[in-house]
């Protein structure tokens, strides 16, 4: 084990310590980050949120000159409720060839690797800024605010790499993310009287058969060219709950769904019909009821990630990594689309594999993290050559 990798392991257990899934603050570890910062001389930003319970944190490690690398990762992980581990998931854990805990892959890792290298990073020609988000796992809320902070105050970086598992594979491709929640208030009688009131469950079922035609519909216009699997926009509806007993018109129902397009399909016009008939409902239910109506909720929206075909940010991550694979794309959401839509030439490349995210016994393979501390490395002496 080389003295990066090791440096890495310690700061990796202390990050995996923090319980920072989604729903809770994640003060604790940008607070601990930052003072493993100013140890080694480097200040950080942070950008926190309206009530200030979470934070992003960006920090530049050498000289403030323009032409550094953005290395990103988000500070948050999924749920761990209702999942069988086989140890405590905020305890790193060395099984074997593994490193097991919640956030290993996805992605403390990567975070853990990129601290561990900021010495190195000090003595740059070009500068690596760190940057770290929160809400990525609950449709990319917190990167926003924080990489417009970064695109108004730093000299302008080179290119951003955002260390999402991809096994090392250099990935310049995602789809974008929507979320939306629909809201339906009907009017309450007994369902022998259906001419009395208006059942929500019976709207909600008409719209969600809308939503099923529209699935199918970005089905069957798969693209065969494209690099995305599926290769083609995905619909699904993850929640629903309406209604209170058989013998009553429910009241209300709400169902939330989850749009996914590849860069070449537009969410908005693939959802402009559906709104339409939102407005119109909503229009409608009011009239028959003055408390009823329609309500839909945007609750996340991501920018896809684009291939580039210049590719300045590829090349040079492939001159680190050595990979030679054709350049993939993931269906996975990241935040690499926000960056790339403020300017930074964006790819994906991080250790570990997305397979093992998300799941019970999350765990990154030893020789992954050790080819991210080479990475690390190669990028520190490729920031070292003075032009
Ligand atoms: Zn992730």
């Amino acid at each position: 084990m080389d003295k990066l990798h090791q440096t890495a392991l310690s700061i990796f257990e202390t990050l995996v310590g923090f319980d920072t899934t989604s729903r809770k603050s994640n003060l604790d570890l940008i607070k601990w980050v930052e003072s493993y910062l100013r140890d080694h001389g480097v200040d950080a930003v942070r950008v926190a949120n309206a009530d200030g319970s979470k934070a992003n944190l960006y920090a530049t490690a050498g000289p403030n000159v323009p032409g550094g690398i953005i290395l990103s990762g988000h500070s948050d992980v999924v749920p761990v409720d209702g999942q069988d581990w086989s140890s405590y998931p905020f305890t790193l854990t060395t099984r074997g060839d593994r490193y097991f805990g919640r956030g290993t892959c996805d992605m403390k890792g990567f975070i853990a690797l990129a601290l561990a290298a900021v010495p190195l990073f000090k003595n740059g020609a070009k500068p690596v800024h760190i940057a770290i988000s929160y809400d990525e796992e609950v449709g990319c809320l917190g990167a926003p605010d924080m990489i417009a902070d970064m695109a108004a105050n730093l000299p302008e970086p080179a290119l951003a790499i955002i260390g999402e598992p991809t096994n090392m594979h250099v990935i310049t491709g995602h789809k974008g993310i929507m979320v939306h929640k629909v809201e339906i208030i009907g009017h309450e009688a007994h369902s022998s009287l259906t001419h009395m009131g208006i059942s929500a469950n019976m709207i909600a079922a008409d719209l969600m058969h809308d939503l099923n035609v529209l699935a199918r519909r970005l089905w069957e216009n798969s693209d065969p060219e494209s690099p995305f699997v599926p290769p083609h926009a995905t619909l699904t509806i993850g929640t629903m709950q309406g209604g209170t007993a058989a013998n009553i018109l429910a009241r209300h129902a709400e169902f939330m769904f989850d749009l996914r397009c590849p860069p070449n399909v537009d969410g908005e016009a693939v959802l402009k019909p559906f709104k339409e008939k939102i407005t119109a409902l909503d229009g409608q239910l009011r009239e028959a009821f003055p408390s009823c109506g329609v309500q839909l909720t945007r609750l996340a929206n991501a920018p896809p990630l684009t291939p580039q075909n210049s590719g300045e940010a590829e090349a040079f991550v492939r001159k680190l990594t050595g990979d030679n694979n054709p350049a993939g794309a993931v269906a996975y959401a990241a935040e690499a689309g926000q960056f790339q839509q403020a300017g930074f030439p964006t790819v994906i490349c991080g250790p570990g594999s997305i397979e093992q995210a998300h799941q019970a016994d999350e765990y990154i393979l030893v020789d992954q993290f050790a080819r991210g501390a080479a990475l690390m490395e190669r990028l520190a002496l490729a920031l070292n050559q003075k032009e």
